[in-house]
């Protein structure tokens, strides 16, 4: 397979990964293959191998075989091979930060603090492999004892999307590994490279062979649909769509299979009148216009207190016209959509929202030339509406909706059938915690609008999903409780 490593716009050439598949420890070629596109120029960066059911079953066999020996490692031997990885991952971070902009066109600077983020979970995994917990109870009416434990899960399907290609993967390998499982990672068809170089960090730290295998594919469901019909795969974990993780419920009912799901979100950017502008105003880009709008948390709906509105929306404008938008290896605050058709979606999204009453204050159409790129664009709704309630912008488009006080911005945040993240500026505490708890969602980011943390559980409610990923609950996700219960003759019974 081939790099066209003459089409980067910069001098600095990331050392790539090999383009295979890893199953069972060895890259494989096959005969199909995927072309990784630069959304930023529609160059092809490199072409990898590309798998379908013969390979998913390999790795699943691969998975399975190594399963026993990789749960009877002891815990410090686990997280010394996860030191290694750390520090394997720190001499090549520059390489992870180029390929995923090649591959997913977001900027340098947000890779760069998307490697960072990353490889804090690395080591919160490593930190917690030793730190898992058991109990001793007595039995409700005596007699005996009740002794639980936690054992892995075992062979794990990983399913992530692009849009942020390293982060997805840590979280979920670097949990299920932690937790003593095995896995197979099906990547995401557009970042393919990231996905190989994490694997190929693993091996180079020890990883046993078949513990963790990768496959690339062009059709997602000739992976997932047999692994999920096969009763040796006992989970699940998968970052995307709410319609994706649906289907995967489903393929998976028949053998129960145990589910954690991230998916799709509706959040809401709520800015009371008491809020402090400036700074609601500095996180609602981030959080808007970060990843060109396309993170699952980022703000969807911004709900802004009539009082302060103009305030915010003259500032919010302002900053938003100043965004530079361009080829993310450059100096660039908004880098382009991940492929043609999700920009060619925009204009009708746009029209959508316009005509059901929203004014159009900047933006709105693609930018011409190579790359798929589209302005950054501000809606502004003088009143709550549901045209945008349970509709995903996934792109760099900002609504802003003026409301009457807080009942109505609390009442219009929940109008949503998701709940993964929201945010809430205000300036005064006990409002923030006593509305932040009738907020329906797994998160609420008070006075932040990036609240990505190793230490915090991501998840959300209703229809975005189910579980948390890492947080102190995290590598739970990976194990299963086990009880034993233990029969005590008690000598000081025969005196009583
Ligand atoms: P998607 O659901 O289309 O794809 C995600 C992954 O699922 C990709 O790897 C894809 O190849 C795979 N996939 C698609 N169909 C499949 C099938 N039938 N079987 C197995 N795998 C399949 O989502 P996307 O468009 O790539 O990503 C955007 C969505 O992901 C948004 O809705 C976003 O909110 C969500 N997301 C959620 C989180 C979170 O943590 N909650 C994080 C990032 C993205």
């Amino acid at each position: 397979m081939t790099y066209a490593a003459e089409t980067l716009p910069n001098a600095v050439q990331p050392r790539f990964p090999a383009t295979g598949l890893f199953i069972a420890g060895q890259w494989r070629e096959t005969e199909d293959s995927i072309d990784v596109v630069n959304p930023a120029d529609g160059s092809v960066v490199a072409s990898v191998a590309a798998g379908g059911t013969r390979e998913a079953f390999e790795a699943l066999d691969a998975a399975v075989a190594a399963q026993e020996a990789w749960r009877g490692w002891a815990p410090r031997a686990r997280s010394a091979l996860f030191y290694r990885a750390h520090a394997l991952m720190q001499e090549r971070a520059e390489d992870f930060a180029r390929i995923m902009t090649l591959e997913s066109g977001k900027p340098l600077t947000e890779a760069r603090a998307e490697f960072n983020l990353s490889t804090d979970f690395l080591l919160w995994f490593t930190e917690q492999i030793a730190h898992l917990h058991g109990s001793y109870a007595p039995s409700s009416h005596g007699g005996f004892r009740i002794v639980t434990t936690h054992q892995p899960v075992g062979p794990c399907l990983l399913i992530t999307p692009w849009n942020f290609p390293l982060l997805m993967i840590v979280r979920k390998a670097g949990a299920a590994l932690a937790a003593g499982c095995t896995a197979i990672v099906k990547s995401a068809q557009e970042t393919p490279l990231t996905a190989a170089l994490f694997a190929e960090v693993l091996a180079e730290a020890g990883l046993p062979a078949g513990v963790l295998n990768l496959i690339h594919s062009r059709d997602a469901s000739s992976v997932s649909a047999p692994l999920l019909r096969d009763p040796r795969l006992r989970k699940v974990s998968f970052t995307g769509s709410t319609r994706v993780g649906g289907i995967l419920l489903e393929m998976g009912a028949a053998n129960i299979v145990n589910s954690s799901l991230e998916l799709g979100g509706d959040g809401p950017f709520v800015v009371l009148d008491d809020a402090d502008i400036d700074q609601a105003v500095e996180h609602a880009i981030a959080c808007k216009f970060r990843n060109a709008g396309q993170a699952c948390v980022a703000a969807n709906r911004i709900i802004v207190d009539r009082r302060v509105e103009p305030d915010f929306t003259e500032k919010f404008l302002a900053r938003t016209r100043a965004l530079k938008v361009g080829n993310g290896i450059g100096p660039v605050d908004v880098g382009p959509m991940i492929t043609a058709r999700q920009r060619d979606r925009l204009p009708a999204t746009v029209a959508e929202l316009t005509g059901a009453g929203g004014t159009l204050l900047t933006g709105g159409a693609a930018i011409d030339g190579p790359g798929n790129f589209f302005e950054p664009t501000v809606i502004r709704f003088d009143a709550p509406n549901d045209v945008a309630c349970s509709n995903e912008l996934f792109a760099p488009v900002a609504t802003i909706f003026a409301v009457d006080g807080i009942e109505q911005a609390i009442r219009f945040a929940n109008r949503t059938t998701f709940g993964l993240a929201s945010y809430l500026f205000t300036g005064n505490l006990s409002r923030a915690v006593a509305l932040a708890e009738r907020l329906e969602f797994g998160m609420v980011g008070i006075n932040r609008g990036i609240m990505a943390d190793a230490a915090a559980p991501f998840g959300g409610t209703k229809a975005s999903g189910l579980g948390r990923e890492a947080g102190h609950g995290g590598i739970y996700e990976f194990l299963e409780e086990k009880y034993m219960a233990l029969t005590v003759d008690d000598p000081l019974e025969a005196f009583a």
